[in-house]
């Protein structure tokens, strides 16, 4: 994928399950026009899942997500169900593609009151239409369930209309970053350090992100790095209406910043595009609580730690000992990986997630409630460390 393309993380997810040899793949292929999955007539051809960033009209950028058979049974088998499972976290809609005319098998059901447990919308793609040997008429298609065929392309065209009209409906929840804070005329310092850990000659995905949002929501965004912030404010005739800071800078830039400008953080304004701000915040208050001993998981969403360089493995850890005085004891995950057994944690520090898409961050979010461990992001839980939550949240109150 290059620069310019839509980033991966603001893709719609579509992930398409079934049993083996449901024609899972061939439909994959008919979809994106290519052959992105290998199709055999081995059952289980599809041993990892396979991605592919694409542009898929009507929906726009996507990502189309193929998944290993469910019905696999032994030690592999229950390995690849897993793996399957761990799609749905990331997936915001799921198409089930079962063969047409053949009875549900319970894996299959399992998968559909997986979806519904966890709100995903999904389409019931009817495969192999073509072998049926009565007529297929427009009727075929019910709600949620098209009958198709991949091979003859029969239902293709519709299929992808139907997906178009979920994601159109997920749509309608579409979020600004930062355009809704903001009122147009307004101009936004936005500080960045450069420092070793700053990626070579670009700025990285949230920044990008959130300049962007500025530029389309008609106000200015004015960039400098902490040691040029001061210079720069008083530079602006006008008031700015917001400074937004890389959270390691806080303590210096809370210090320039007069009191009276609303100054927020790029991790709090993704914290609450895409996760749960408020839920986030409430897990920072654990933070003075550690004790001695106390479990602290440390999460990262990728595994390529160039942007976050030592923040996560030796900063947040260091910061967290000294305010809360005591030695809690600390485990890493990145990437996909994710803990399935939470409730020994005492709290989570997640990153930023600017790598995931929403539907993953939440997952992690509601997991974290569910087994009743507060969780709270870097930027979040930097703020809090250094007395400026509070001021930092008042742009959303
Ligand atoms: S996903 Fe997390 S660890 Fe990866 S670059 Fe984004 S904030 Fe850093």
């Amino acid at each position: 994928m290059s620069l310019n393309d839509t980033p991966v993380s603001e893709r719609v997810h579509i992930a398409f399950f079934g049993i083996r040899n449901a024609g899972k793949s061939s439909l994959v292929n008919a979809v994106t026009s290519q052959e992105m999955s290998l199709v055999s007539e081995v059952k289980g051809t599809t041993t990892d899942p396979v991605r592919k960033a694409m542009e898929l009209l009507p929906i726009g950028p996507v990502l189309i997500i193929d998944t290993p058979g469910i019905d696999d049974s032994g030690e592999l088998g229950s390995k690849r169900v897993e793996r399957a499972e761990n799609i749905l976290k990331e997936t915001d809609i799921a198409v089930l593609v079962r063969e047409y005319g053949s009875e549900p098998e319970k894996s299959e059901t399992d998968l559909i009151r997986l979806f519904e447990d966890r709100g995903i919308p999904y389409v019931k793609a009817l495969t192999k239409a073509d072998l049926y040997g009565g007529e297929l008429k427009d009727g075929d298609s019910d709600g949620n369930e098209i009958a198709l065929s991949s091979k003859t392309g029969f239902h293709i065209k519709e299929f992808k209309e139907l997906l178009g009209s979920y994601a159109e409906k997920n749509k309608g929840k579409e979020k600004k970053l930062v355009g809704d804070l903001l009122n147009p005329g307004d101009t936004v310092v936005l500080v960045i350090p450069i420092d070793e850990s700053a990626p070579k000659g670009r700025l990285i995905l949230p920044q990008q992100q959130t300049i962007r949002d500025i530029l389309e929501s008609g106000c200015s965004a004015v960039v400098c790095r902490d040691s040029e912030l001061q210079d720069t404010l008083s530079g602006i005739k006008k008031k700015p209406g917001l400074v937004i800071t890389d959270s390691q800078a806080y303590g210096r830039v809370s210090k320039i910043v007069p009191e009276d400008i609303l100054l927020t953080s790029f991790s709090m304004l993704f914290a609450r595009y895409k996760g749960d701000l408020f839920e986030l915040k409430k897990g920072a208050d654990r933070l003075k609580t550690l004790k001695d001993g106390d479990r602290v998981l440390i999460s990262e969403g990728c595994t390529h730690h160039r942007q976050c360089n030592d923040i996560g493995s030796v900063k947040i850890p260091g910061w967290i000992r000294d305010y809360c005085k005591a030695e809690p004891e600390f485990s890493f995950t990145s990437g996909r990986d994710f803990p399935e057994k939470l409730k020994d944690y005492s709290l989570i520090v997640h990153c930023g997630g600017c790598m995931l898409n929403e539907a993953e961050m939440r997952f992690r979010i509601n997991k974290a409630r569910e087994a009743g461990v507060p969780i709270v992001n870097y930027g979040i839980a930097i703020a809090a460390m250094n007395g400026i939550l509070d001021r930092c949240m008042e742009v959303f109150l």
